[in-house]
């Protein structure tokens, strides 16, 4: 399989390492929106949120945190983005799952943007009451 992220986690692409566990690879984003722009690579091929097992992710997003403290140390961030995309549509360009944590500054000209819907309290509920169901299942 032609991943550029599982070559990275086996070492045979050079990376910048900041840390390493049995489930994840964190290095350093080789086209960063800020200095200290991490990602966490998960060690399995799994290419989406959907498909990491729920051992992997609780791993992985335990180490977010570490990282996290870590980044905000060094670079002494006023904020922090971690952001993880799930298909093209929503920005994934490698299909291996991965998260980001981006340090952020006032008028650092990094654009994370959304728009906002108003909905009717029965569109609420009833999209409540369908992602409740599907939890449940
Ligand atoms: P995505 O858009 O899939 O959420 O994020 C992929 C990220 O991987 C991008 O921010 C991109 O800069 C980074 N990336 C792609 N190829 C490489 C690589 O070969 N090495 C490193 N360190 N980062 C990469
Ligand atoms: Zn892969």
């Amino acid at each position: 399989m032609d991943c550029i992220f599982c070559k990275i986690v086996d070492e045979q692409m050079p990376s910048y390492t900041v840390y390493e566990d049995q489930y994840c690879k964190a290095i350093l984003d080789i086209s960063p929106a800020n200095k200290g722009h991490v990602i966490i690579i998960a060690k399995g091929h799994y290419e989406n949120i959907y498909e990491i097992p729920k051992d992997d992710a609780a791993n992985i997003f335990s180490t977010v945190t570490r990282i996290s403290r870590a980044i905000k140390e060094v670079f002494k961030c006023e904020g922090l983005n971690i952001l993880q995309n799930n298909g093209e549509i929503a920005g994934q360009t490698v299909s291996h799952f991965h998260i980001h944590l981006i340090p952020r500054y006032n008028n650092d000209g990094v654009i994370i943007k959304t728009k906002h819907l108003t909905l009717e309290k029965e569109e609420f509920q009833e999209i409540a009451i369908n992602i409740k169901k599907s939890i449940e299942n």
